[in-house]
């Protein structure tokens, strides 16, 4: 993602980090407030205890998420600067590159330059997810899912807080229809706000959990979308091996953190194919 490309990748990549880092703001201060309205009419909670744990857990989840998302950025796929010598079995040519390309690379036409196994582009992030970047993928979407799960369960603890004199179906309704619960003048605004936004985290973390699982069943099986969709089972060698194919010598290590070193034993170029 360079040069030219920019223009094109500013308003997903402007909206993502505008709309992440107002739900970020809205975790922390629903956060700081639950201990204010958990206190409320309760005397004896007065002074409930700094959410040191919450805090450190969420801060932890988030920039986990962040060095994943930025390295998923940085970490290009793409065969720019990549020497590939002559054609062998399984290559193709590229008429947009003008070069022969190695098998499971392909030409994406957002970024304007072929992908070393090419899954598919990522237009929130505005990158293609290739060979270099599968691990930070995998890892951003398991640290967002974790983030938003606590975010919507945070929320839905206000939600409950605020709710506490009305009834469950009143409480189910502003959680399934929060909009028309509003404009019927079923609902305050700061109520209507927190159950809106439990409704966003709780989406945005089926979104997630979707894409962690299938891209984490594709990792298991050695393939990308397209091979899935052909059902091409060539690249399969065993899950242990595909896993490390994608995330690296420490697969098992690769979820704590995006600072742990986990080197890929290929080259993106040549794979190793099933024996038949
Ligand atoms: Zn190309
Ligand atoms: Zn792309």
């Amino acid at each position: 993602m360079a040069g030219n490309s920019w223009g094109r990748n500013a308003v997903p990549l402007c909206a993502g980090a505008v709309l992440g880092g107002a739900l970020v703001l809205e975790v922390f201060v629903v956060l700081l407030q639950l201990r204010h309205e958990e206190g409320n009419g309760h005397e004896h909670k007065k002074g409930q205890p700094f959410p040191f744990f919450s805090l450190v857990f969420l801060l932890l989840v988030l920039g986990n998420a962040l060095e994943n998302a930025r390295r998923f950025i940085t970490a290009s796929p793409s065969t720019r600067g990549v020497m590939l010598a002559g054609a062998g079995q399984g290559w193709d040519y590229c008429y947009s590159c003008q070069t022969h390309v190695p098998p499971r690379c392909a030409h994406c036409f957002s970024c304007n330059v072929c992908v070393l196994r090419r899954d598919h582009h990522c237009t929130i992030l505005a990158q293609c997810l290739g060979y270099q970047n599968y691990r930070y993928f995998l890892c951003l979407l398991l640290h967002g899912a974790a983030g938003l799960l606590f975010g919507c369960l945070l929320n839905a603890k206000v939600v409950m807080l605020l709710q506490q004199e009305e009834t469950t179906i009143h409480t189910v309704l502003l959680l399934v229809v929060p909009w028309l619960m509003l404009l019927i003048g079923q609902v305050s605004v700061p109520t209507f706000i927190y159950a809106f936004v439990t409704d966003v985290f709780m989406v945005s973390f089926l979104f997630c959990m979707g894409f962690l699982l299938f891209h984490g069943l594709l990792a298991l099986r050695g393939q990308t979308t397209k091979e899935w969709f052909e059902e091409n089972h060539q690249y399969d060698l065993g899950w242990r091996r595909n896993l490390q194919d994608v995330l690296g010598q420490r697969w098992y290590f690769v979820w704590l953190s995006p600072f742990i070193s986990s080197p890929l034993p290929g080259d993106g170029i040549t794979f190793q194919t099933k024996k038949p």
